[in-house]
């Protein structure tokens, strides 16, 4: 796979990372580039995740498949390669990737880095492995299917400490992704009770755990309050200046000590740079790659950074970037102009961008939104906000399966279905006498335990079960 360009043949611009950032730089630079200049993209994943309807999948809004887009139906004219990048060799201008046919390398004359950021659970004890991180669409479904086997194992449970600890979800962090995922967690929760009759309402609990005064920071302060209000009305408990400081099976503790009782904690705070950036020995801050106004990488010759794992200065107010799908976007469009200007001797710009505002959905059909300086709450900024995300979707046959799926939604209630990646082989294997019993399996176990063998013949809440 190794492309030639000694010969005056192609010469690649190679970049890694199919999120947001990496699909816009291809996209834009399949009509900026002249021949004999060929994009590749290489991507882990042969889709990108739209991260911010994550939330719509815990909440069975939508389903998986729709916050994802094939990332060959995005592009036309660039070489796509799903491959992990394991290293790169700036010496020789080679990419190594692991590609299904093994490991590969890629030659490049410029390399834009565009791999985005992981999930941090380490910054607070317990949470890498008791609680739920919100990133990729695995642990979107995830979640929503542990949401629905913690309402399922309440109805076997008796004790009403551990049937309340069992329906009680936290959610750490009140930012963008922590409101949306608690509002949509609220009303799936609201929604699906009813196919679970021996769950009482108030046995259902979602809490926000937001260490700030205010929910939302990043939005102004009355929008921040309009969003607190309005899930505070539908039940969901915001507890502001309360900074988690320990996640285990059972719940959360809090940095002044109290100790808040749940089965679910689901994170949305803290990210980390990619592994990929440890190896390269670049210049980072706060995990991300350091980049000049121009968002070339300094000191390194042909390489470029944008997105999520790049800190990028703003000639527009002189600040960083802040790492959103706007400003990935937008530093994608600018680059490609870079780039073309770099392919026929020209002079690159500064990035330079202003915000064009910010919403998010507090759940209930309602959300808040600041968009060219116009700030909207309740039904016109949550309509705001599925519109925008619906025109960004690629392909009409795409926007209209979304649309669908929305409407019917709105009418209908929550698919409750508990999907189980279980292959044939392994239900024979857990179908033969002497294995574990593969329905319940929890690894943030909920006392009391019951031993595997007497599972049958334990105390069942009120009835049976179904
Ligand atoms: C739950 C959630 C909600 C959010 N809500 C909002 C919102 O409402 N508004 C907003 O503006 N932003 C939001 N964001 C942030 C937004 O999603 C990111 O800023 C944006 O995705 C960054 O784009 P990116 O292209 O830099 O990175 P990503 O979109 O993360 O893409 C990185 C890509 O690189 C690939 N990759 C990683 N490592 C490798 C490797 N070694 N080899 C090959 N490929 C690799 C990944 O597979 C992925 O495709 C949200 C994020 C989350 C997690």
């Amino acid at each position: 796979m190794q492309t030639p360009n000694s010969d005056g043949a192609e010469r690649n611009v190679v970049v890694i990372g199919g999120g947001f950032a990496g699909t816009t730089l291809a996209r834009r630079l399949e009509r900026l580039l002249p021949a004999p200049w060929r994009v590749v993209l290489i991507s882990q994943e042969s889709y990108t995740t739209f991260n911010p309807m994550l939330a719509e999948v815990v909440g069975a809004s939508v389903f998986p498949e729709h916050v994802i887009a094939p990332i060959r139906q995005m592009i036309s004219r660039t070489r796509f390669i799903m491959a992990r990048v394991t290293g790169i060799d700036r010496q020789r201008r080679l990419v190594a990737a692991e590609t299904l046919a093994g490991v590969r390398e890629i030659r490049y004359e410029h390399l834009v880095l565009a791999f985005g950021s992981r999930a941090n659970l380490s910054i607070v004890t317990g949470m890498a492995e008791y609680a739920l991180p919100l990133k990729l669409i695995g642990d979107a479904m995830f979640i929503r299917n542990r949401v629905l086997q913690r309402v399922a194992r309440i109805e076997l449970e008796s004790d009403p400490m551990v049937r309340r600890r069992l329906g009680h979800f936290v959610v750490v962090g009140g930012g963008f992704s922590g409101v949306e995922v608690a509002g949509e967690l609220a009303d799936f929760l609201a929604g699906a009770r009813r196919y679970y009759p021996r769950v009482a309402a108030d046995e259902l609990a979602v809490t926000i755990l937001q260490d700030g005064r205010r929910l939302l920071p990043e939005l102004p302060e009355c929008l921040g309050r309009s969003a607190a209000r309005s899930m505070g009305r539908r039940g969901i408990c915001i507890r502001l200046g309360a900074r988690a400081s320990q996640v285990d099976a059972d719940g959360v503790m809090l940095a002044d000590g109290e100790r808040i009782d749940a089965a679910t904690v689901i994170c949305t705070i803290g990210s980390r740079a990619n592994p990929v950036v440890e190896r390269l020995g670049l210049a980072t801050e706060r995990g991300r790659i350091v980049t000049g106004a121009d968002m070339a990488v300094e000191g390194a010759d042909g390489l470029w950074a944008i997105g999520d794992c790049a800190l990028v200065p703003n000639a527009a107010g002189g600040q960083p970037s802040p790492p959103t799908a706007q400003f990935a976007v937008a530093q994608a469009m600018q680059l490609a102009d870079n780039l073309a200007r770099a392919a026929s001797g020209r002079p690159t710009r500064p990035f330079r961008h202003v915000s064009r505002g910010m919403m998010a959905t507090t759940g209930h059909m309602k959300g808040v939104a600041q968009v060219f300086g116009v700030r909207l709450w309740g039904l016109p900024a949550w309509l705001l906000w599925r519109a925008y995300y619906l025109m960004r979707m690629p392909t009409f046959g795409r926007k209209l399966r979304i649309w669908i799926e929305w409407s019917w939604s709105m009418f209908f209630s929550a698919d409750i279905t508990h999907l189980r990646f279980t292959r044939s082989s392994e239900a024979d294997e857990a179908m033969s006498p002497g294995a574990a019993p593969s329905i319940a399996t929890d690894p943030a176990p909920v006392p009391p335990r019951v031993p595997a063998g007497l599972r049958m013949a334990a105390p069942v809440a009120a009835g049976n079960t179904h």
